[in-house]
């Protein structure tokens, strides 16, 4: 897949997408469109990484930032004190759908243990 092909570039491309809450020089924030709990946000570096696979020492600093960021948007959405889930679909067993890599922040109800 291209850049020009990524759903998640083109909305990185574009300042003023509706969907996005959040955004800064490196990350933006949308909500999820099949949400999943009441709150369901997807992290999202600016920068095209397919994957995990892709990150290394010169990604460190926006992968900081995306849970910098999770954590500043859970506090807006009023879910930081109750608590929320972050996670991340690496690949095809995670069922990763979107090859552009994203946290997803989970919250407003109990999630269970694990998930
Ligand atoms: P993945 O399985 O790759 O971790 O998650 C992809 C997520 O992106 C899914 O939860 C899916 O509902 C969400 N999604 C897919 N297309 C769109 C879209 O066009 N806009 C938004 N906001 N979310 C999307
Ligand atoms: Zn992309």
């Amino acid at each position: 897949m291209t850049t020009s092909e990524c759903i998640f570039c083109g909305m990185a491309r574009n300042p003023t997408h509706e969907s996005v809450i959040y955004r800064d020089d490196r990350v933006f924030v949308v909500k999820d469109i099949n949400p999943q709990a009441p709150v369901h946000l997807l992290i999202i570096p600016n920068m095209h990484l397919n994957s995990l696979a892709y990150v290394g020492p010169g990604q460190v600093p926006v992968m900081g930032h995306l849970f910098v960021v999770a954590e500043e948007m859970a506090r807006r959405e009023g879910a930081a004190l109750n608590g929320y889930r972050l996670s991340l679909n690496q690949g095809e067993d995670a069922g990763q759908a979107i090859a552009h890599l994203h946290l997803h922040l989970l919250a407003g109800q109990p999630l269970g243990t694990m998930g």
